[in-house]
């Protein structure tokens, strides 16, 4: 397994919007593995394909304490959406940075799990958080896209700080 580069605010590729998967073959099974590697090493709880500069719709996620709980959705649409929750949220994408965002509570997705099987999964607390954020990711969305244009200010500041030292 490798561990992939992970794309980093403000690189314009972290905008490409994914294109669908048709074809589960060997080649995506291993990008598969290398996400979780990637994901797991960097302590994270979710990964888009769009952030490791893999631009189709894919994103794994394990949000257990125990980092036993891998699931992986290849092409997700989210069906319906229920209840607000805001939750203080981070991204790989953008170290060193969180702040509240607004999320559906709970989500119903659709979605192929890594062996081509059809999915419908209800959604709910971090496991639903996550989900919403990496479909963005597929997207080209970022989670301070949602913040003030006094808060994005910051994290500009912030990342030319870090890109200095
Ligand atoms: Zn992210």
């Amino acid at each position: 397994m490798t561990i992939l580069n992970i794309l980093q605010f403000p690189d314009p590729k972290l905008r490409i919007r994914a294109k669908p998967i048709d074809n589960l073959d060997e080649k995506l099974q291993t990008k598969i593995d290398d996400m979780f590697e990637t994901m797991y090493d960097a302590k994270g709880i979710g990964l888009a394909g769009t952030q490791v500069d893999f631009h189709k719709r894919l994103l794994v996620t394990d949000v257990s304490i125990d980092k036993d709980e891998p699931h992986v959705l290849i092409n997700p649409v989210i069906l319906s959406t229920d209840g607000i929750v805001e939750s203080n949220e981070g991204c790989l994408s953008v170290p060193g940075f969180q702040d509240d965002v607004q999320r559906a509570k709970n989500i119903i997705v659709k979605y192929l799990d890594r062996d081509g099987a059809s999915k419908e999964t209800e959604m709910s607390g971090l496991l639903a958080i996550c989900v919403q954020h990496e479909i963005d990711h597929l997207n080209g969305k970022l989670f301070i896209d949602y913040l003030s244009e006094a808060k994005k200010q910051k994290v500009r500041k912030l990342i030319r700080k870090l890109e200095k030292d």
